[in-house]
């Protein structure tokens, strides 16, 4: 028998693939989240699947990071990039795709750890075929999100029951923050069980680079005020807000300001409007010579970009974790942020960076001024920044945190499954 068989987990993320590019439409800080945990998870000795659905014919079916690491594409509708609310109706296809591939290969899982609400309810499904126990992340909260658009999409009913439901059935839900745990007790159910494990980043890679030699390789002089924004464009991440928060602090006469927006998109796709509408923007203020859109940066050169910058700024309306956030600090760069969820958890203010209100355009301004004025509150803010994310939000620190979670629920007597195997 191999020594890992009996640390097995699969993870479940219909749709955030770990092995795909990160930046664009709708890859983020899910797909971060599932590769690093199944890595350093795999790293501490577990045998680790992680499940998604294919989009393009050109995928691998399978993907092998390491020994005992892997991303499994399966086949659920069309073989294409379909949007997260109208993916519900071919979660039953992917649900069979994982059954089939389980028998092929002999293997029953016994327990997942499911991510966002498509995969709570495979997971909840396969609770109830085989007694898989399930622990589950949500990333984003339904009743919390609808709080803070304008149009409620059709599926908005039946994700707030599948959300409800797997509160209260899952062997453990993983909230990434006090704040997301808060939100699911006072607008989702008091039932069911939470534990608290933050995401977490890679201390290795952001931090490895100093400001003056990142300034050199990415040709920024030593007197620019660089203002870093990283992440997707989606009209949620409040890139606008950022964006006049820049063209007030100028127009009040700070010099030098270089703004850098970083983050890929699709032209035609939600993201490439959301990119046109920010560069328009931009340009009807005048602000295109001091501003500059690379596109979707890779984890590669990331680090270089967050320890080039004086401070990055996370302007999201809402956010349940937020990683941008912990990879500027990792990188010993002070944060910006919306005064809203897992960013009250990882920005101390005064300490790590400072936070302002959502879409507040002269509290961001402020903000972000009193740090670009300050050079040496700045380093002291950066260096408070790298010490929290080194003993709080390591990916190590996380995944043993989940690896301990898992060995305790799969020590525990198994249930019996509500309906007969398929
Ligand atoms: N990201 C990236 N390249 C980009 C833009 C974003 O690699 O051009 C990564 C970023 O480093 C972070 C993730 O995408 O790890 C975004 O996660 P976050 O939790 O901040 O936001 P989400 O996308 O989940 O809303």
């Amino acid at each position: 028998m191999n020594a890992t068989t009996g640390k097995r987990i699969a993870l479940i993320s219909v749709h955030g693939d770990p092995a795909i590019e990160i930046g664009k439409e709708e890859a983020g800080g899910q797909n971060v989240y599932v590769r690093h945990v199944g890595e350093a998870l795999a790293q501490l000795g577990w045998q680790v699947d992680m499940f998604t659905r294919k989009v393009s014919e050109e995928q691998n079916t399978i993907v092998q990071f390491s020994e005992n690491c892997r991303t499994i594409r399966l086949v659920a509708g069309p073989v294409e990039f379909v949007p997260r609310d109208n993916l519900l109706e071919h979660v039953p296809e992917f649900l069979d795709n994982f059954l089939k591939f389980q028998k092929e290969n002999n293997i029953t899982y016994q327990l997942v750890h499911t991510n966002y609400w498509h995969s709570s309810w495979v997971g909840m499904q396969l609770k109830k075929i085989q007694g898989t126990k399930q622990v589950h992340t949500y990333h984003s909260l339904g009743a919390v999100k609808y709080k803070t658009i304008e149009k409620i999409p059709l599926i908005a009913s039946q994700r707030l029951a599948v959300e409800q439901e797997v509160l209260e059935t899952a062997e453990r839900i993983v909230a990434t923050s006090p704040q997301e745990q808060e939100h699911m007790r006072s607008l989702v159910s008091t039932k069911g069980n939470i534990d608290i494990i933050p995401c977490g980043t890679d201390i290795r890679r952001f931090g490895a680079i100093d400001r003056q030699t990142a300034r050199a390789d990415l040709r920024i002089d030593p007197d620019t005020k660089l203002v870093l924004y990283v992440g997707r464009f989606d009209q949620r991440k409040g890139i606008e807000t950022l964006v006049r928060a820049v063209n007030e602090s100028q127009l009040r006469g700070n010099n030098h300001l270089k703004l850098i927006i970083g983050g890929g998109s699709t032209p035609g796709n939600s993201d490439g409007i959301e990119r046109d509408r920010i560069e328009n923007i931009i340009n009807e203020l005048g602000m295109s010579d001091f501003t500059t859109l690379p596109g979707r940066l890779s984890q590669e050169i990331l680090p270089t970009y967050y320890a080039a910058a004086d401070v990055c700024v996370v302007p999201s309306h809402y956010e349940p974790f937020g990683l941008v956030a912990i990879e500027a600090m990792a990188s010993g760069t002070p944060v910006v942020a919306s005064d809203v969820g897992g960013l009250q958890f990882t920005v101390v203010p005064e300490v790590t960076g400072l936070l302002a209100p959502p879409q507040d355009v002269a509290a961001f301004a402020t903000a972000i001024d009193r740090i670009l004025l300050n050079p040496q509150w700045r380093d002291e803010l950066g260096k408070a920044g790298r010490k929290r994310v080194e003993t709080k939000f390591s990916w190590d620190g996380v995944a043993t945190q989940l690896g301990e979670l898992y060995t305790q629920l799969l020590q525990q007597p198994a249930k019996e499954p509500v309906l007969l195997s398929k």
